[in-house]
């Protein structure tokens, strides 16, 4: 198995029949993926997400990929193509076209929907190309071809992309579900024929290679989620991913069975839902969907919403019911019902969000307690099935974390490849594919670009260090008047601290160490006001540190006296 070197540097130029492979995310995390392919000086994207922040990453609104790679490249991308329309998958596109704003995105009709309607939000008006499983489609010298995948979405494609240095066939997310709520599984025999016609490189889906057998149906929730609809004394709130369309159609559906109402809550749950119905994706029963103004005047054995939030996420309409900061006043007899996996990270969020709502009086069904959510990823016994179908030269494990990763490639082996054919990489490494081998050439830039109050990468890692710093350890503002001539001390500094749960006058005792370093700037010469500040921080840190092993942030100001 290639691992990657942590000296490798810059990938030579790419030989004229080599097929470049580069991956900006999506390895080594769960999120903002997003690969680059490479070839005649000609590029392809596949997917451009974001990956959602971290309690560790205060203020973050998202985490986009690095574009570095692509800086003065932007007129040699051919096409993106969307696999999928998850925002892990989508939710970078927005960022990537302001960059420039003609490129063509594929995918579709489904991920091109939901693509579209969050541009339109950032004033955006895409270039789009529509396909469907069984369609080829030439972008520069890349021929796709699109292939049915099945998901926690509907209208997922896996992409066989045909060069003259060889072909790669890149899953998306998928799983095999045998009997989905649409009917469209993924197409093995798709993939069967592409195997007999020659696979060089395989890019896998490997979110679940570490969990052993098959992913249970998407139909086996049915009798759990007819129980929670069946013994609700009440109101009924659902909470699920705002693209989990099949999952929402069980609710509906359970609704209309048992003659309640349903209405969506959250920005995004009533954009999608609305697009997925008026694209029959969604069937809901004529009278079913009610707008959430009209609940008031329905008994609560009647009421269901349908709402975002099973994440944990802050802002979204769950969360704040849990903190009774939402016109929906969660109380005694009400039932929530969390029906989507739990992302890793966010356990303490969910778990804070189910005490919040236990607290109020409502009855929590989740996945720790019933069988009310299943995965959209293809389990290990499924990723063998694809290597046996589809016998690869390469494959190249993608979406997923070290371990799911290296499990997924372990797989791979385990069905009879050779090991130096199984490339495991993180962000940023380069796989060159040259007569029929993939191998590591090298390594770009592919660091985290996080977008803070709408703005894309002025938050830096150091202002992130801070913003941890500050909510952890507190901060002391040192105000010191300083004499321009002899670089002392006019009078005693003042001390202003937040966040500490000590008396600011504690600081008072750092005076001398304050005074050491203005008298050592002043023996070297330095005057400088911004140098002078940047050296009390300094000895008030390493004071507050070595007397009172505490580490808070502080803001050094300097006035000349
Ligand atoms: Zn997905």
């Amino acid at each position: 198995m290639s691992h990657p070197h942590p000296e490798l540097g810059a990938p030579p130029s790419l030989p004229r029949n080599g097929l470049r492979v580069v991956a900006l995310g999506g390895l080594g995390e769960v999120g903002r993926n997003m690969a680059v392919l490479e070839h005649r000086g000609k590029l392809l994207i596949i997917d451009c997400g974001v990956l959602f922040p971290e309690e560790h990453q205060p203020g973050v609104d998202v985490i986009l990929p690095d574009f570095t790679f692509l800086q003065g490249r932007w007129q040699d991308v051919v096409g993106v193509v969307l696999t999928h329309g998850h925002e892990d998958h989508i939710g970078g596109v927005p960022y990537l076209l302001k960059e420039r704003g003609d490129i063509p995105l594929v995918g579709s009709r489904l991920t091109l929907a939901f693509v579209s309607a969050k541009l339109k939000e950032h004033r955006i008006k895409p270039r789009t190309t529509q396909v469907a499983e069984g369609d080829r489609l030439t972008l520069g010298p890349f021929d796709c071809e699109f292939v049915a995948v099945n998901h926690s979405i509907p209208d997922g494609l896996a992409v066989m992309v045909r060069t003259s240095a060889g072909s790669v066939l890149h899953t998306g997310d998928f799983k095999m579900d045998q009997f989905p709520l649409d009917d469209r599984i993924t197409d093995l025999r798709a993939f069967a024929r592409l195997g007999e016609e020659g696979v060089d490189l395989f890019m896998v889906d490997s979110t679940n290679a570490e969990v052993p057998g098959f992913t249970t149906a998407e139909k086996d929730l049915s009798p759990a989620i007819d129980t929670v609809f069946r013994t609700a004394p009440g109101r009924i709130v659902v909470s699920s991913f705002a693209s989990h369309v099949h999952r929402i159609q069980q609710v509906i559906d359970a609704a209309a069975a048992h003659r309640r109402k349903v209405a969506f809550v959250g920005r995004s749950m009533v954009r999608n839902m609305k697009i997925a119905q008026d694209l029959g994706y969604l069937e809901v029963p004529r009278g079913l969907v009610v707008d959430v103004k009209e609940l008031d005047n329905l008994p609560p054995e009647k009421v269901t919403l349908v709402s975002t939030g099973s994440q944990g996420e802050p802002m979204a309409a769950l969360s704040r019911m849990a903190n009774r900061d939402h016109q929906i006043r969660i109380g005694e007899g009400d039932t929530v019902l969390l029906a989507s996996s739990l992302i890793p990270g966010n356990e303490n969020a969910v778990s804070r969000i189910i005490n919040g709502l236990t607290r109020w009086g409502a009855k929590v069904v989740h996945q720790g307690n019933a069988k009310v959510h299943v995965s959209g990823h293809a389990s290990a016994g499924e990723l063998v099935y694809c290597y046996n179908i589809i016998r690869p030269r390469n494959v190249m494990p993608v979406h997923g974390e070290w371990r799911h990763l290296r499990a997924n490639a372990d797989l791979a082996i385990a069905t009879g490849m050779h090991p130096e054919n199984v490339v495991v990489v993180d962000d940023g490494m380069v796989v060159d594919l040259v007569q029929g081998k993939a191998r590591v050439s090298g390594k770009v830039r592919a660091g985290y670009v996080y977008v803070s109050a709408g703005n894309v990468g002025d938050v830096t890692e150091d202002e992130l260090r801070d913003r941890l710093t500050l909510s952890q350890q507190g901060t002391v503002t040192v105000v010191a008047l300083v004499d321009a001539d002899t670089g002392r001390l006019t009078e005693a500094p003042d001390f202003v601290a937040r966040g500490l749960g000590t008396d600011e006058r504690m600081f008072e005792a750092s005076v001398p160490a304050i005074e050491k370093a203005l008298a050592e700037a002043a023996a070297q010469g330095i005057g400088d006001t911004h140098e002078l500040e940047q050296r009390i921080a300094r000895a008030v840190s390493r004071w507050a540190f070595r007397t009172h092993r505490r580490n808070p942030l502080v803001v050094p100001v300097v006035i000349d006296a």
